[in-house]
């Protein structure tokens, strides 16, 4: 073989490296994918509660952290509520479900690829800890993100309960794919701590972003 064609071979392999790695960054990135998140509760609803940490401050704060990281991998992210308010109306008969209604609609109304939920847990046994999601079967598509999301937790070293399913309101009725995501127990010391460091809700987002790009990839 002549020079010049080794240096022919060797460009055209280059090249060929290149564009598998650009194809391999575009099939794992979050771009044009609509994520929205439901920070759970909120306003008259403050949910689980230790002393003054309230579920519903915390929710919102992983959300906003959430939304920055998925935000960095090019998906379009909406998040329910931006502040401490509830989606009930004075006119609402039932207000919880007026609130879950509302967030129903706001899923559905922005053509959301999935959907997140963010909640915390509580039991009374304070020993019960770690990360824990839930899924409804109304899509089919539910029960595998809940399972590539866990797995991915997993990977990211947090500690994670198994799979479960749930048939609260929300989830039974969003037809959108999305999980209900109970970040850890307000009930355990070790969660608590955890929840409320900047770094711990990055790391924890970020293990979610990861999940995600996992599931997309999957998807097409
Ligand atoms: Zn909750």
């Amino acid at each position: 073989m002549t020079r010049k064609y080794k240096t022919f071979f060797l460009i055209i392999t280059l090249f060929t490296i290149f564009i598998i790695q650009i194809v391999d960054a575009k099939r794992l990135s979050l771009e044009n994918h609509v994520v929205t998140i439901d920070p759970g509760h909120g306003g008259r609803d403050p949910g689980t509660r230790y002393g003054n940490l309230l579920e519903k401050d915390l929710n919102l704060e992983i959300s906003k952290v959430l939304k920055k990281e998925l935000e960095k991998q090019g998906a379009i992210v909406y998040l329910i509520r931006k502040e401490d308010i509830d989606l009930s109306k004075e006119s609402d008969y039932r207000k919880k479900r007026g609130d879950l209604q509302r967030r129903i609609n706001l899923i559905e109304s922005k053509k959301s690829d999935i959907y997140l939920s963010i909640h915390l847990n509580w039991y009374y046994d304070y020993y019960y800890g770690g990360a824990e999601i839930l899924y409804n079967d109304i899509n089919k598509k539910n029960e595998k993100l809940a399972s590539i999301l866990r797995k991915s937790l997993l990977v990211s070293k947090i500690k994670t309960r198994e799979i479960s399913t749930t048939d609260l309101y929300l989830y039974s009725n969003t037809k959108v794919p999305g999980v209900l995501i109970e970040c850890g127990f307000l009930s355990n010391k070790d969660d608590r701590y955890l929840l409320q460091q900047k770094e711990y809700q990055q790391k924890f987002s970020k293990a979610i972003v990861l999940g995600l790009m996992n599931y997309f990839s999957q998807e097409t």
